[in-house]
């Protein structure tokens, strides 16, 4: 196998500049923006700004003259425009698991006379414990959990459902759903839909209001580039909001939190899904990162994502030195994210002889290396060079080694 020449491909690149906008680690090749966006610079800046300007001398002053108290709702907007959805239905806050709880018991709640939560058996873990737990909490008169297989799913669909939770892009194998037929389907049922956008939000074309959907959710630390454990956004369309109010009515998503008043009146619009104070330097960090998108266009991104998952696989399957990894990501790229995952019996010494060699990919149980492209700040390049020290370590049995047979706490 030769790998193939990049320098036309970054060359001709029309998101190459932006690459300069992260702060990458000199050396190495990072594969991971799916699990931890890099850093970008204006994140830095911005941090710092907040530290010594905004918290050091402003202090309790910056909720109104730095606008922390509007900052869940700027944020929010900046991340609606890149999901097709208009003003008004999109706010920053908390984590993805909370957010899916606050939209669960919505749903609930706006279906009255329907108890069942659809979902996938292999969706991702904290989709299915969330809904777990409000079952637990609710009791089966009110909640019940149904997963079948992707498959299924459609067949599944019938009028004692009240929701349907989906991920788009599955963390494990990178396929991706279409959301538009999907929904459709459910609407047909009289299904509400929540869809987890983790994979999604900053890579994948989405037009959230022309589908019709109904509830998401979604991650600032992965595509977004927001930072570790930056918070999440929850979209809650228009026509949902005012009809009921969320579980977790904190006084951030009062009516008028400085009224102070003994009982809880809910903001109008998706400002309710507040709940306490949020974390200001995380958010500010999030609010910078989104700026790196001004200009460019999801399509353009998706573009270099399909592009860069297609060298990367057509690589993968044409080289000897693979012919034990299945390629378990969808050959059409319309049928997948921004991720290709190989399983392998030894997957978990291949992600770690890689990124001993400087290429951070991440190992997901029981036997998937995850290559995770984010067409930002990698190149075409670092495509190359992945797949290069894959094929080396393959041929030279490096993943093989016993020191691997031991996995760390985080994989
Ligand atoms: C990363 C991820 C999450 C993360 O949830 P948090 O509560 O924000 O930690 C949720 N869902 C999916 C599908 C993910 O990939």
């Amino acid at each position: 196998m030769t790998i193939p020449d990049t320098v036309a491909l970054d060359r001709s690149d029309p998101l190459a500049s932006l690459r300069e906008q992260f702060l990458l680690p000199e050396g190495k090749v990072y594969l991971d923006g799916n699990s931890l966006g890099a850093l970008p610079k204006a994140a830095m800046a911005r941090i710092e700004a907040v530290v010594r300007k905004e918290w050091g001398q402003d202090l309790i002053s910056s909720w109104n003259s730095n606008d922390w108290i509007n900052l869940p709702i700027t944020v929010g907007e900046k991340i609606a425009t890149l999901m097709g959805a208009a003003p008004g239905q999109v706010i920053s806050c908390d984590n993805v698991s909370i957010n899916l709880f606050k939209l669960i018991v919505t749903a609930l709640q706006l279906q009255m006379g329907r108890k069942v939560i659809l979902t996938q058996k292999d969706n991702f873990p904290t989709d299915l414990y969330m809904t777990e737990g409000v079952g637990a909490l609710l009791g089966d008169q009110r909640c019940v959990t149904r997963s079948v297989p992707a498959d299924q799913l459609v067949e599944a669909m019938d009028t004692d459902i009240a929701l349907l939770l989906l991920t788009q892009v599955n963390f494990r194998d990178g396929r991706l759903h279409d959301i538009e037929a999907i929904t459709r389907a459910a609407h047909a049922n009289g299904i509400l839909v929540l869809w987890d956008l983790a994979h999604s939000a900053g890579v994948v074309p989405l037009e959230l209001d022309r589908w019709q959907v109904d509830m998401a959710v979604g991650c600032g630390y992965k595509f977004l580039n927001g930072g570790p454990g930056a918070p999440a956004f929850l979209y809650l369309a228009t026509r949902h909001q005012d009809k009921v109010s969320q579980p977790l009515s904190g006084w951030l998503g009062h009516a008028e939190p400085f009224a102070f008043e003994p009982g809880y009146r809910p903001a109008p619009g998706v400002s309710r899904y507040l709940g306490g104070t949020p974390g200001i330097l995380g958010m500010s960090a999030l609010d910078a990162a989104l700026d790196v998108f001004d200009g460019f266009t999801i399509d353009q991104i998706r573009g270099k994502s399909s592009a860069m998952t297609a060298l990367f696989i057509d690589g993968v399957r044409s080289a000897s030195e693979c012919s034990e990894c299945r390629v378990v990501t969808p050959l059409v790229p319309e049928e997948r994210g921004s991720q290709v995952s190989l399983a392998h019996p030894r997957a978990y010494g291949i992600a770690q002889a890689l990124i001993e060699a400087g290429v951070v990919v991440d190992f997901r149980a029981p036997d998937i290396v995850r290559f995770g492209f984010s067409p930002l700040y990698n190149s075409y390049r670092d495509v190359a060079d992945a797949l290069r020290q894959l094929l080396r370590i393959l041929a030279a049995g490096e993943h093989l080694q016993a020191r691997f047979d031991t996995r760390a706490k985080v994989t």
